[in-house]
């Protein structure tokens, strides 16, 4: 009997170009932050179309220099979406404010922009959405909102690359914008992550905090003497990338709309085929709107188990996610905060029926198409 193909809920798109690449840096003997990262950096700004582009060590160390870059901390509140990877509120702690978080949109998944000027309070400084699955938040109506409380927009775009909101990227629309290069996500370059903004005191700052707050040049416009001098600027954190990551990101940035083409060939393919299912709900996505970054493909099940469904696909090789399980949900969350079960009904019903189907550029049309045969299978046992 043939053995059933294993089809992997993700893989990392990498060739011969990132082990060159690679290669040449460790060849040369600079390995950590250097011209590498200067190049990525500016490539990244120009793809996007945003002013300027600081690579740090992950989308985390993004979203916290961003708070520490608006001068958020303790005491503060942000307000944000509980249907979302732990890091996002994770990096809210780090600089000792709140997560407030406002329930979902049950459509978009996204946070409920109708919903959040009831949790605003004198406290509030900043909102931080999320782009679900790459699908942009409706940045103008957020816009408008902080706006009028005068807030910081700070978005977390680990999904984001290449999404546009009516014709901007995603990058260039929030105050600051945090990317993510983890191993996951539409590119990488194994950990690492990116601050966009078009502030230029903001960039300037960030570009000082990543590395201890050290400022070289500070000193040399002082003296051309003692190279070995520095001065330190601003408080530091150690948030830098090195240049064997970005020699990575640099490929994985000129491969970045081919491997877009095919997650959004597949998701069309996903969006036709697995309409003959009435059982499954396909994601969101209004005809000719904004562009999909597609880094996941979110059914909803609109009947049966959804643990028993992952487990049957998984017995057949096929390998499916559920994303995300909402943060006031776990016990953490729960015991520093005061969230409990029922707070936020429509990211909780949500998550008991959501599954995310492989979807990633290494797939093969018949790949897909297997996929969406064996949930036919799946749904008639
Ligand atoms: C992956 C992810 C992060 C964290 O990214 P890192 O680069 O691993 O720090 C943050 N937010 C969301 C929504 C993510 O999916």
């Amino acid at each position: 009997m043939k053995e059933k193909p294993f089809i992997p809920f993700s893989r990392p798109w990498i060739d011969e170009t990132e082990i060159e690449a690679v290669s040449q840096v460790l060849e040369s003997k600079w390995i950590s932050t250097g011209a590498r990262v200067r190049e990525f950096e500016r490539a990244f700004a120009e793809y996007l179309g945003v002013k300027h582009a600081i690579a740090v060590s992950s989308c985390t160390a993004a979203l916290h220099l961003s708070l520490v870059v608006t001068g958020i901390g303790v005491g503060d509140e942000v307000i944000t979406t509980p249907y979302t990877f732990t890091a996002t509120a994770e990096a809210i702690r780090y600089v000792g404010a709140k997560p407030v978080f406002v329930d979902i949109n049950a459509e978009t998944l996204n946070i409920d922009i109708e919903k959040i000027e009831s949790a605003i309070t004198s406290r509030t400084e900043a909102i931080i959405p999320v782009h679900i699955a790459g699908f942009p938040c409706d940045m103008g109506a957020l816009q408008r909102i902080c706006q009028k409380h005068n807030l910081v927009l700070i978005d977390d775009a680990a999904h984001a690359i290449p999404t546009r909101y009516n014709g901007s990227f995603v990058g260039n629309i929030g105050d600051l914008s945090s990317f993510s290069f983890y191993a996951n996500k539409n590119m990488t370059t194994g950990e690492g992550g990116m601050i966009t903004t078009n502030d230029d005191a903001h960039a300037e700052t960030l570009r000082t905090m990543r590395l201890h707050g050290i400022d070289k040049d500070a000193w040399s416009r002082q003296s051309k003497r003692s190279i070995w001098r520095y001065d330190i600027t601003s408080e530091g954190y150690k948030y830098n990338m090195t240049d064997i990551q970005a020699a990575m990101g640099l490929c994985q940035l000129m491969k970045l709309n081919k491997q877009h083409e095919r997650r959004q060939k597949y998701a069309e393919i996903y969006n036709t085929e697995l309409q003959k299912y009435s059982q499954i709900k396909p994601p969101y996505y209004p005809e000719n709107a904004y562009q999909h970054a597609w880094h996941l493909y979110i059914i909803q099940l609109q009947t049966g188990n959804r643990d028993d469904f992952v487990e049957s696909l998984r017995e057949e090789n096929i390998e499916c996610s559920v994303h995300y399980i909402p943060l006031h949900l776990f016990d953490f969350y729960q015991k520093q905060y005061g969230y409990s079960v029922g707070d936020f009904p429509i990211a909780e019903e949500v998550f008991e029926r959501v599954v995310s189907l492989p979807l990633h550029p290494g797939l093969s049309e018949s790949d897909v198409s297997l996929v969406v045969d064996t949930i036919g299978k799946v749904l008639e046992s």
